[in-house]
């Protein structure tokens, strides 16, 4: 069959190795793809904000499933009209879709549902929201409403930093996502991510990840949209995984379903592990990036049975995700300048030689000049290696890093040390 992959990173090349690996696939196009991406796909000139184009592109190719890696096209509701059309698609409709695009929305649905999750009050007005101050003790989370890239969340210390970063969503810094804000009760505890397929009635476990957001060793400096990632994250035990489903991935599936806007595709649950147990942070409604890397390393099943699965509504007819107990391991490559404006055109050799020693080196943001690879983003390259423990993974990621020769990029030198740290003691 012919499936058509939408995105351009790191996770859309580890989602086209994969689906490439399937003994179902006839074509895999991909748009906008990246040079990585190409080793497993045609790529294809067309836009994902054009509806009209995918559809009539879908109709040309006889595209028997269309993948969405990221989210703006779900929110956009892209996938309710493939659906309309008769496409299967696999991630959520634009309603369900919500719980990405507004963290009002998530946070209305954790109330009616019961979910545990930090307590919140939703502001659209700044009297409002200084008003409403006086509900929280420090430090407290202010989030921009909508889609911001990572960068709409401000932990304020002080009353002083609140009333400055309140200033900012209300100046429109940012745009539409910032007409509605967010303040949260600050939570204490460690992160993890935990994935989830459902298609709106059969919930299929995907494993869990930690990421790294901050730019620096020691997770310092400006965030970023994640510099490495392993999975899975042990902290997050069978027992905590057991309450993950039964208390926040259950009860959303089912009340979206009972409320007309079932959810079909991945949900990303970001988690904070408080001394009460599990509580949600935030849904995202894609696979994450650079968390699909290393979750793709551990999957060893057929990524377009099951993804298809979800986009047919028979994900109930699956067994349990195939995923290697072994650790996977990702380094994101960065170009210099990163996060902030990246130095764009630098060279990279050495793929090859990364890989020959049984590395995946998964391409983000870079560009084929003269038929040599070069920086073309901020995330680069993300080097990904597994290991029957988290150091071991480590120890054979950095090994594949060093075999890499990118001058104008940088890593961090750390990914992983939590959890290193723990397998130390
Ligand atoms: P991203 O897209 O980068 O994952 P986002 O902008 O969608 O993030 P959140 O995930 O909601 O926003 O928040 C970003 C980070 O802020 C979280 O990973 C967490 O470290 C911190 N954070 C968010 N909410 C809380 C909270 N209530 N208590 C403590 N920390 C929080």
């Amino acid at each position: 069959m012919n499936i058509l992959l939408l995105g351009g990173g790191g996770r859309e090349h580890a989602l086209a190795w994969k689906l490439a690996q399937s003994p179902r696939l006839s074509t895999l196009y991909a748009a906008p793809g990246n040079p990585g991406i190409a080793q497993h796909a045609t790529l294809v000139d067309l836009d994902a904000t054009d509806h009209r184009a995918v559809l009539d592109f879908c109709t040309r190719h006889s595209i028997a499933l269309v993948v969405i890696g990221p989210e703006a096209p779900l929110v956009d509701g892209l996938a309710d009209n493939l659906r309309t059309m008769g496409v299967a698609v696999f991630g959520p409709d634009k309603k369900p879709a919500q719980l990405e695009g507004s963290k009002g929305f998530t946070k209305d649905l954790c109330q009616r549902a019961n979910i545990p999750t930090a307590g919140y009050i939703r502001v659209t007005s700044k009297d409002g929201a200084i008003a409403a101050l006086d509900d929280f003790t420090l430090p407290v989370v202010i989030k921009a409403d909508g889609l911001a890239a990572g960068k709409g969340v401000i932990i304020a210390e002080t009353r002083q930093e609140a009333l400055d970063a309140l200033d900012t969503m209300f100046s429109g810094a940012f745009g539409k996502a910032g007409e509605e804000v967010v303040l949260e009760e600050f939570m204490t505890g460690e992160e993890a991510s935990f994935f989830a397929l459902t298609d709106g009635s059969a919930i299929l476990p995907f494993g869990s990840a930690q990421d790294h957001k901050r730019v620096g060793d020691g997770d310092t400096g400006p965030n970023t949209g994640g510099m490495g990632a392993y999975s899975p994250a042990r902290v997050l035990t069978p027992e905590l995984e057991a309450q993950v489903i039964e208390r926040i991935i259950k009860p959303t599936v089912e009340t979206l379903a009972a409320e007309g806007m079932p959810y079909s595709g991945v949900l990303y649950a970001g988690l904070m592990l408080t001394e009460e147990g599990p509580k949600l942070i935030e849904y995202n409604a894609r696979f994450g990036d650079p968390e699909c890397q290393v979750l793709m390393m551990r999957f060893d099943g057929d990524l377009v049975e099951l993804l298809l699965a979800v986009a047919e509504g028979r994900l109930a007819e699956q067994g349990p995700v195939a995923l290697a107990d072994r650790t996977a391991l990702t380094i994101v490559m960065a170009a210099n300048g990163y996060p902030g404006t990246p130095e764009k055109g630098g060279a990279i050799t050495g793929i090859d030689a990364a890989e020959a020693q049984g590395a995946r080196v998964f391409h983000a943001g870079t560009a084929e000049k003269d038929g040599a690879i070069v920086a073309n983003g901020g995330r680069v390259l993300n080097v990904t290696a597994t290991g029957d423990t988290v150091g071991a993974a480590q120890a054979a990621a950095y090994a594949a890093v060093d075999a890499i020769d990118f001058p104008t990029g940088f890593c961090r030198r750390d990914i992983g040390w939590r959890e290193v740290a723990r397998e130390a003691q």
